[in-house]
């Protein structure tokens, strides 16, 4: 059984590339009936804010993502500085004094030798003289893990396959802050061990810092989770893109985007599966399988949603709707208007056509006396709009657009729209003849 975690920094509402995360936890947890966990990344006690846990929470919920338990990095301190004491006192965390000035002077010296920009390890070097020199100036350290260099870093990438880092490649990276707060490399691995996470799912910009963790759980004496990166989400034009990092479910709700035409194309984008409207889960679960997911960037098109979100509500059932519909509307007119409808809230605009009042055009002479005829000829059987057609076709000899267009007009006052024939009884008899009359008015 999975237990996978989808760990949100709290500083700004979801967007489409964390939804995509969410959702890929969500399914690798479901797929094994294990546990989705939701872990608060709120260490960081400036940004992080309040509002904006709980928009992740009802986020989730929208998309039918919710978590089956939820965790704080801010309730979390002790097991933090519990990791911490016991690195420090094996030797595998050191004080540092470096300013951000001096680091990125560091920085630059080596870069314009042509190597690699990684920290030096002066301080580990650093006498007790000068490192009670600095103490007693009242500059305060901040930490950093040891890597151990002769342990080199492998993995099996459930998405990228086998990867290999040389740790002396990379730098010690700061853990802990002067002031004592933490950042995100040590809380996360200790969250993962202590949370019981066995398997961690998330953006390919994270490669290196799991280099970093699978040391750190191996200096905590913890087997790691297995670990898979997804390529970045990027926009149609193949780059990354900052329009899909204000793209969340507020936006989506407001252009009438379903759920699950979200989760439909985020389950399979970037994947070898073919993206289709697949609105129930338990599919879209069977078919998701990590080594499906390709190494290129997937590419969001907002353009592809649309077609999905639309083919998803010609097919919603009523049921599913019913309570989103306009009063007084029933199932019939559901099917009626349904195949017309980009977005299920747009089903008022044409329902409307059936309640009224509608618009009609200016009709030349010749139609007026064609839908005064119209206006006789109707008679309300099982099939009112078949047998008026079928009558008007043989007394006028009319057929194609000059049988049909006016009729609709007049009935609905649009040049296109439903079904007629569904429209027609739902629009009711007296309402009919009425329109037809007042359309033919001479
Ligand atoms: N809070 C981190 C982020 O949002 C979590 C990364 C992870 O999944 O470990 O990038």
């Amino acid at each position: 059984m999975t237990t996978a975690r989808f760990a949100p920094s709290p500083t700004g509402r979801l967007h489409v590339g964390n939804i995509r995360t969410a959702l890929h936890n969500w399914m690798l947890a479901r797929q094994s009936g294990g546990t989705f966990v939701l872990r608060i990344d709120d260490t960081d006690a400036e940004r992080s804010k309040e509002e904006y846990v709980e928009a992740i929470r009802e986020d989730l919920a929208w998309l039918g993502l919710a978590p089956d338990r939820e965790e704080r990095q801010s309730s979390r301190l002790d097991s933090y500085e519990r990791a911490f004491a016991r690195l420090r006192d094996e030797g595998r965390i050191y004080p540092a004094y470096e300013t951000q000035q001096e680091l990125e002077l560091k920085r630059k010296i080596r870069l314009g030798r042509g190597l690699p920009p990684i920290y030096d390890r002066a301080a580990l070097e650093m006498s007790d003289d000068k490192r009670a020199a600095k103490e007693a100036d009242g500059v305060k350290p901040h930490w950093r893990f040891k890597l151990d260099h002769e342990q080199p870093i492998r993995w099996d990438d459930g998405i990228r396959g086998a990867q290999k880092f040389d740790p002396a490649q990379l730098s010690d990276p700061v853990i802990r802050r002067a002031d004592g707060s933490w950042l995100y490399m040590l809380p996360s691995t200790v969250d993962d061990i202590d949370m019981g996470v066995t398997q961690v799912l998330r953006g390919e910009d994270h490669v290196s810092n799991t280099a970093v963790q699978l040391q750190m759980f191996t200096a905590l004496s913890a087997r790691p989770p297995a670990f898979a990166h997804e390529a970045l989400l990027v926009g149609k034009e193949g780059k990354l893109s900052k329009r899909l990092g204000s793209l969340g479910c507020d936006a989506f709700r407001e252009r009438g985007i379903e759920p699950e035409a979200i989760i439909a194309l985020l389950a399979r984008l970037g994947t070898s599966l073919p993206v289709e409207p697949i609105a129930e889960r338990e599919t879209l679960l069977e078919t998701f399988d990590l080594s499906t997911f390709g190494r290129a960037p997937a590419k969001f098109d907002e353009s592809e949603l649309e077609r999905i979100n639309t083919a998803m509500v010609h097919a919603m059932s009523y049921e599913a709707v019913r309570e989103r519909l306009p009063k007084g509307m029933d199932e019939t007119g559901w099917h009626a208007v349904r195949p017309n409808l980009v977005r299920v809230e747009d089903t008022g605009e044409w329902w409307r056509l059936v309640t009224g009042p509608i618009d009609q055009p200016e009709f030349a002479q010749e139609d007026r006396a064609y839908l005064r005829e119209a206006a006789q000829a109707l008679e309300w059987g099982d099939d009112p709009w078949g047998d008026l057609t079928g009558t008007l076709k043989s007394s006028t000899g009319r057929k194609g657009k000059a049988l049909f267009l006016p009729l609709r007009q007049a009935l609905t006052g649009m040049n296109h729209g439903p079904d007629m024939g569904e429209l027609l009884p739902l629009i009711g008899e007296d309402e009919a003849r009425e329109r037809l009359h007042r359309a033919g008015r001479e």
